[in-house]
């Protein structure tokens, strides 16, 4: 088939997937969304009982709404956070059955290969760039060719959790337990409530999953006289990222935090700072998790005693089905050379990042991109928002459009907290913004931390 008349595919009907879809509509392309899971917003459905810390205003793309308004569909009320259930149900899935994406989108349909067709990742062969994608789907039980003009990889991260072990692989003995461990955000107050009543569980990780787990415990324990609560970090408690507090520009993700620290602070929750899970391994019905206390390699043993452990230790992106692709990904953070020194939370912990778009996501593989949560690799602070403004120039790019593809624009709300261990001189420049590089000094706040034609953002950045 002529690669003109071919549909451009987009992996997972995400957020940010269904968005691609919508952009690619606008320009006049033909999308085709393969989602693995058997609806759309999969892996959102299985946080569907967490509240964003997002309000509504920040998590529904332009191009969408351009497609749900002839619909009847009333916008929700832009000031109000939404759980993830409610994201499906007055978002995603309004717009997948709108007239303009019903019928292109396959669920079920789970991408396990993407190559150029007859040239493997090694073959340069004469036209290899024209040549259209071919992906290998997997859907009821047999695998099918689908050929491609282009390819989106919208099939961020959620099924490859980070596992609880140290070192960044499973710890001894971790999988062997699994039936006692959850990965991501379980419902302890819901569905999961029995598994966690009474019981005394480990929650491992930092972040704003681990954050909220936690939280939902601390009010499982206030109901349920015996629950108790050990939170393991990799990090001594000073120097634990509780985010920006008041000064976060999005209220309840500074609240989470501040309700974080304070429940450690006050010992309702018993931190352990550091632990280095080392070991996982069983006594009858408790877990016994053997870790380092003091960080060290060599450092002192100490093991604590759990029924269940919840890992909220972040994500990785699965590059499993991109094997044949010609991809280019920073060594550590597994997002573009480009876009890495923007998030990499070994430079910055500022929330933040500089507008980026189709240029910053390219790949040498011409005319495939990876975008939403998964294009941040192992970072951690991506936002809906960042990805719709991803697929809008990914889109404009496209169809040839390479000055709207250029032109990007994203307002992003502070966290209110910023801090590099580095000069910054030693941070590296991207797409030419002279010391995006410094992302919290006010110097460039118009360049990091808000658009030059935004007025600067308030927070670590005013
Ligand atoms: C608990 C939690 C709370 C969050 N809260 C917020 C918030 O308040 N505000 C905010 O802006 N961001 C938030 N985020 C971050 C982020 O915006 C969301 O994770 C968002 O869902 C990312 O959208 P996405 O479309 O990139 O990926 P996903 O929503 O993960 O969608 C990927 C889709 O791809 C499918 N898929 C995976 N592999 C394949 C495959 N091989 N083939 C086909 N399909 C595949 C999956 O089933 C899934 O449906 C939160 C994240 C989490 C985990």
């Amino acid at each position: 088939m002529a690669k003109s008349s071919l549909p451009f595919v987009v992996i997972g009907a995400g957020p940010v997937g269904l968005a691609a879809a919508a952009h690619l509509l606008a320009r006049g392309l033909v999308p085709l969304v393969l989602e693995a899971g058997a609806e759309v917003g999969q892996a959102v459905r299985d946080w569907a009982h967490v509240r964003m810390f997002s309000p509504w205003r920040f998590n529904t793309d332009a191009a969408a709404r351009a497609l749900l308004a002839p619909t009847g569909w009333r916008e929700p009320d832009p000031e109000a956070y939404p759980t993830g259930g409610e994201l499906v149900r007055d978002y995603l899935a309004p717009l997948a059955t709108s007239p303009a994406l019903r019928g292109r989108i396959r669920t079920g349909a789970r991408v396990v290969g993407i190559a150029r067709r007859d040239h493997g990742r090694l073959h340069d062969g004469p036209g290899r760039d024209a040549a259209p994608f071919v992906l290998h789907v997997a859907q009821d039980g047999a695998v099918e060719a689908v050929e491609a003009a282009g390819v989106v990889d919208c099939s961020g991260t959620w099924g490859a959790p980070n596992p609880a072990g140290a070192h960044g692989m499973m710890a001894p003995g971790e999988a062997a337990n699994a039936d006692r461990i959850a990965y991501g955000i379980p419902d302890v107050l819901g569905s999961a409530r029995a598994t966690y009543s009474g019981a005394t569980t480990l929650v491992v990780g930092a972040g704003h999953s681990a954050m909220n787990a936690m939280l939902d415990l601390v009010e499982l324990a206030r109901q349920v006289p015996g629950t108790r609560i050990l939170w393991a970090f990799r990090r001594p408690l000073g120097a634990v990222n509780f985010g920006g507090g008041a000064r976060d520009g999005l209220a309840q993700r500074g609240e989470l935090g501040s309700r974080a620290q304070a429940l450690v602070e006050s010992g309702a929750v018993t931190a352990l700072a550091p632990f280095l899970i080392d070991r996982v391994a069983r006594d009858g019905d408790m877990l016994v998790v053997s870790g380092r206390q003091d960080g060290r390699q060599d450092g002192r043993i100490a093991s604590v005693r759990a029924e269940r452990m919840i890992v909220a230790a972040g994500f990785r992106p699965d590059l499993s089905f991109l094997r044949e692709m010609r991809l280019e990904l920073d060594p550590a953070v597994e997002a573009t050379p480009a876009l890495a020194p923007l998030i990499d939370p070994n430079l910055h912990s500022c929330g933040t990042v500089r507008p980026h778009g189709e240029a910053e996501l390219r790949h040498p593989e011409a005319g495939f991109w990876i975008a939403g949560m998964k294009s941040y690799g192992r970072a951690p602070t991506f936002l809906m928002a960042t990805g719709y403004e991803q697929v809008r120039s990914i889109a404009a790019a496209a169809a040839g459009d390479w000055a709207a593809a250029r032109e990007v624009h994203l307002e992003l709300p502070e966290t209110g907290v910023c801090a590099t261990d580095l000069p910054a001189t030693d941070l590296p420049a991207a797409g030419g913004v002279a010391g995006a590089a410094a992302c919290c000094a006010p110097v460039v706040v118009s360049a990091c931390c808000a658009p030059a034609a935004l007025p600067a953002a308030k927070g670590c950045c005013g």
